[in-house]
């Protein structure tokens, strides 16, 4: 394909001008990305976890003792990377730190990472409130569903869902007070047509409260499966398997 092929000619002349290193030790990159091949092997896959949840297990494509319980609002979640070293560090930085390069490496990883079976119709990044947006300069969410929506050719739209109000940073939080943090804290935009399949994606799933909530939204305007994405899993505040 001449898009392959332009590609390979514009990384290896990205090579030749700016040598790619790696973000976390910086020897030599591997090819097309900011990290080297020892760094990317170190980075801690979700291979095995909770069909629903993506909770690492030891046993695939069961279902974790939380999710038997009480099962959460989303149909599947999908989250390549479990949320410890050396990812947290880079994840770290791409979204608290500024670092766009960071960001554009955790997001070709992402891309890379074993996909789906089934692709939803629609991307919705959780959005951030404006006022968040207008300090930090960029939704992370938002920068990281741009080229998985471009590499599954399925359209990411970013207005389609507003944060009608601030709430407090979920990482102080316990679950509970999670849930009550981000609840109302939602809308969709009035007058839009969604299709029935949905995911929603977000940086990192941790309670997935602030998924839940999304969740509940699209589910109320009658879309009939939302799958939820996140770049990592982390695992759940006080235990909770
Ligand atoms: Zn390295
Ligand atoms: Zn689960």
């Amino acid at each position: 394909m001449r898009k392959d092929a332009l590609r390979r000619s514009l990384s290896r002349l990205h090579a030749w001008l700016l040598p790619w290193r790696c973000l976390l030790c910086g020897a030599a990159g591997a090819e097309g990305l900011d990290l080297c091949a020892a760094c990317a092997a170190e980075l801690p896959r979700n291979a095995s976890c909770c069909a629903r949840c993506a909770l690492p297990l030891p046993t695939p494509a069961v279902l974790c003792g939380r999710c038997q319980r009480h099962a959460p609002p989303w149909a599947a979640a999908w989250a390549p990377f479990r949320y410890a070293w050396p990812l947290d560090r880079l994840e770290r930085r791409y979204k608290f730190g500024g670092d766009l390069a960071s960001g554009r490496t955790l997001a070709a990883l992402w891309r890379e990472a074993p996909r789906p079976i089934d692709l939803p119709q629609l991307i919705l990044p959780v959005p951030l409130h404006a006022r968040r947006l207008r300090e930090r300069g960029y939704n992370q969410a938002l920068e990281l569903a741009r080229p998985l929506a471009q590499a599954f050719g399925v359209p990411a739209q970013a207005d389609a869902l507003r944060r009608v109000r601030i709430t407090a940073a979920q990482t102080e939080l316990d679950a509970l007070a999670r849930r009550r943090n981000v609840r109302g804290a939602f809308a969709l935009r009035e007058g839009l047509a969604l299709p029935a399949h949905v995911a929603l994606l977000d940086d990192v799933l941790t309670t997935g409260a602030t998924l839940a909530e999304c969740a509940r939204v699209l589910r109320r305007a009658g879309v009939a499966r939302v799958d939820v994405w996140a770049l990592a899993r982390a695992p759940v505040p006080g235990g909770g398997r």
